[in-house]
């Protein structure tokens, strides 16, 4: 597995693209700038690696676009040493991105297919990330409460469990839609309990599933 200077230099003009796209936040994009983002695909697709696009991975899913996840992750407001929940592994590169912020990340996915490869290879490239196999939309409670939640798949509601395990003034961002095009949405849990929600524009992303996973 490398990083060479030819992967660097188009690792940093993909970030400089993503800040022209109107990406400000300097700690998501040069954490953005250490994940090696190439290593996540098969070494054929170097070329696609950093392109600002998304690519499939295997068991039908994708790695998400780059804007997108640096997008999410502006929204999700992620401060160092904070714990966050990410439903929907995939690759494990979102993942990757929030522990590079300082984050202590859990993420959940439903393929055990690719749930074996993300935990495997994520560990091999040095990351701590914590992952699960399971239905997202249950959390992890055995974890909870978290002060981030980020749901990276089209979810047609918002799971009360979810919620449930979000701290008192935590946040939680998901693509909400029930068809090909979502709407993104920041839910704040107020101290009070009461949920607060404010919209992100329109996205694209493979369905959250519901119940069990198909392996
Ligand atoms: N965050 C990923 C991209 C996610 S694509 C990355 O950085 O690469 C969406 C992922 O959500 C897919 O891997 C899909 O299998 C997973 N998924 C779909 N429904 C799910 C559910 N109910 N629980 C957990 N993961 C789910």
């Amino acid at each position: 597995m490398v990083d060479t200077y030819r992967h660097k230099g188009m690792r940093k003009r993909l970030v400089d693209s993503i800040r022209n796209k109107g990406i400000s936040n300097e700690n998501i994009l040069s954490a953005m700038n250490r994940v090696p983002r190439h290593l996540f695909l098969d070494s054929s697709f170097l070329e696609f690696a950093y392109d600002d696009k998304p690519f499939p991975i295997g068991s039908g899913q994708t790695i998400s676009q780059p804007y997108t996840v640096a997008f999410q992750t502006e929204i999700l407001d992620v401060r160092k040493g904070q714990k966050v929940l990410e439903i929907g592994s995939g690759s494990g590169y979102q993942a990757c991105v929030l522990e590079e912020i300082g984050a202590k990340v859990f993420s959940i996915e439903r393929q055990k297919k690719l749930y074996h490869k993300t935990k495997e290879f994520i560990s091999e490239l040095g990351y701590k990330v914590r992952f699960f196999y399971g239905d997202g939309n249950k959390g992890v409670p055995s974890f909870a409460p978290y002060d981030r939640i980020l749901i990276t798949a089209a979810a047609p509601e918002i799971s009360k469990e979810l919620i449930k395990q979000l701290k008192p003034g935590g946040i939680l961002v998901v693509p909400l839609g029930k068809t090909e095009i979502q709407t993104m949405i920041k839910i704040t849990k107020l101290e009070n309990g009461d949920l607060k929600e404010e919209e992100f524009g329109v996205f694209r992303f493979v369905p959250l599933l519901k119940n069990k996973a198909n392996d």
